[in-house]
């Protein structure tokens, strides 16, 4: 039998209910269950892919091909799931839907409402996950009293009534927020959120209360007496220094006891938490540390390289060591620049995922810095694109070498993925909408025997997820191949190249996809894992 949470936030965004919900099914999964996460956003675009990852956060992408919320990616990093494209539902999606079953006349004239075609479309989402898990989490993203979420709400509410309230469990998540003035945390935001959720119909059985600080049990006990909630339900959440230490801490203020009460399971399992144990001490105590630069473009805000900045945590916890990163824009290393100013004492550089121009010419000089300095250097999607086409120009002597995604003038060593082949066999990209024309999801990818990449691997086959419109021409390949840039990976066709590495070098590998993506904590992506131990050998060196 499924059981369902729901998990809603309130009084303000950004308070980790992803995070939250991820790491309540990680403690779920290690009582024995098995669990299923999902999300729904009630924001109108249709997916998130042509959001700006500055609003937004990145884009998290499936195997199947989704362009999702980042939120999906905590999920898979906590339970190891791997996210699904009908993990995750927006308000145009729901919408999209419902405009065209009715242009089809699924709806035989019928007047379409909100209620209940609206929330009948979002409760068939939540109800397609019945019988794939124990537990089915769903996070509602936004804010209680968002004119957004309200048929979110609605729809849950139903399907609480529906489901029965054995199987249905209502979180809510607040924040108490302290106020130095009174020098205490301040329970009423909470007790109004509460109000509000209530007002749509639903009683919140579970509160879990952000806070910076201690919540002194007479605060907890006017919360649960204010918002109708036992005072065992009533769980601080406070703020901890790894993330990966909120499953601990969720445990040890009982909220996973509590969830179990909740639903009336009397579950005496003996959950096992030892591999976060070891985590979070590795995390906390490392044997040394290591400095990366990345060089991208959305640099000040943390949230739009989430998935790549805890896969290079996790390359620390393999290696034992605390990962440093320092962000640089690319725009600020162009012109008449001195990278080793910035660059100088960096362990490792990383040039991750990114589009557009902007930036692109400082990329392609910390690539040079990295190339001839001998620092580990790890190029992932536009950044392997950006090493071809540093090798092109410096070593290959292809001056305007360039990619039609920057400059429709000089020579395209990188072009839309359509566009090598004028025989027809392929046609050039002409879709005008930007929305669901990039190579997305999981594609394998041939490894040469022997390459550095393979070995790292330890396996010549492999299935990486992607997100791109260029590729490298391959017709390049000998070329630059003479000048110690070998394509050490193919797609299995042999037509498009999905990994580089050089000869003549420490460390320099590029790669086509997004190896982050899949990264976990307690499974850390291979090449996370060797580029930061070949950071720490850099570290020895200078
Ligand atoms: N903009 C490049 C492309 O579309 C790289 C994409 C990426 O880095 N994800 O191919």
């Amino acid at each position: 039998m499924t059981r369902y949470i729901f998990i809603t936030g309130g009084v303000v965004s950004s308070l980790g209910k992803g995070l939250g919900s991820a790491a309540l099914g990680a403690l779920l999964q290690a009582r024995g269950y098995k669990v299923r996460l999902c999300k729904l956003d009630p924001y109108l675009n249709v997916d998130p892919g042509t959001m700006s990852p500055f609003q937004h956060g990145e884009v998290y992408v499936t195997d199947d091909g989704a362009e999702t919320d980042l939120d999906l990616g905590h999920y898979e990093r906590f339970t190891g799931v791997p996210a699904r494209k009908n993990d995750n539902i927006t308000t145009g999606q729901v919408y999209t839907e419902v405009l065209s079953k009715e242009r089809k006349g699924d709806y035989l004239g019928a007047t379409i409402q909100v209620i209940p075609h609206i929330t009948n479309e979002i409760k068939d989402f939540i109800h397609e996950k019945e019988g794939t898990a124990d537990f089915v989490l769903c996070e509602i993203g936004g804010t209680v009293g968002d004119i957004e979420s309200l048929p979110f709400l609605e729809a849950i509410r139903q399907f609480g009534n529906e489901v029965g309230a054995d199987r249905a469990l209502y979180i809510h998540v607040t924040l108490l927020p302290y106020i130095p003035a009174a020098g205490e945390l301040k329970t009423k935001p909470t007790q109004h959120s509460v109000k509000e959720l209530m007002s749509y119909g639903i009683r919140p059985q579970i509160l879990l209360c952000r806070a910076d600080r201690e919540i002194a049990q007479d605060e907890r006990d006017k919360i649960a007496l204010f918002c109708n909630i036992a005072k065992d339900k009533v769980i601080p959440a406070l703020d901890v220094s790894t993330i990966y230490e909120v499953p601990l801490s969720y445990h040890g203020e009982g909220l996973d006891h509590q969830v179990m009460d909740s639903f009336g399971i009397k579950d005496i399992a003996n959950l096992d938490l030892s591999i976060w144990e070891r985590i979070v001490r590795r995390v906390k105590e490392p044997e040394g540390k290591v400095k990366i630069a990345i060089v991208g473009k959305y640099t000040n805000l943390a949230d739009s390289y989430k998935s790549l900045n805890e896969a290079l945590v996790h390359g620390g916890i393999a290696n034992k060591i605390e990962v440093e990163l320092k962000f640089f824009e690319g725009e600020d290393f162009e012109g008449d620049v001195d990278l080793a100013q910035h660059l100088q004492g960096v362990h490792g550089i990383l040039v991750p995922g990114g589009f557009g121009k902007r930036g692109t010419e400082g990329k392609i000089k910390a690539v040079q810095y990295a190339r001839e300095k001998k620092i580990p250097y790890f190029g992932i999607c536009l950044g392997m694109q950006m090493a071809i086409i540093e090798a092109a120009r410096n070593l290959c002597g292809i001056e305007d070498a360039t990619s039609s995604e920057l400059n429709d003038g000089g020579e395209h060593i990188v072009g839309l993925m359509t566009e090598w082949e004028q025989d027809g066999k392929k046609q050039a990209g002409t879709d005008k909408d930007l929305g669901g024309t990039m190579r997305v999801g999981a594609y394998p990818a041939k490894l040469t025997e022997g390459s550095r990449i393979a070995e790292i691997y330890g396996s010549a086959d492999i299935s990486e997820r992607h997100r791109h419109r260029y590729e490298v021409n391959i017709n390049y390949k000998d070329k630059l191949e003479e000048q110690g840039c070998v394509f050490s990976g193919l797609s299995p066709d042999g037509e498009l190249p999905e990994t580089m590495e050089r000869i003549d070098h420490p460390w320099f590998i590029g790669v086509q996809y997004h190896p982050e993506l899949k990264s976990k904590p307690f499974d850390p992506h291979p090449l996370f894992v060797s580029f930061i131990k070949a950071a720490v050998e850099q570290s020895r060196l200078v």
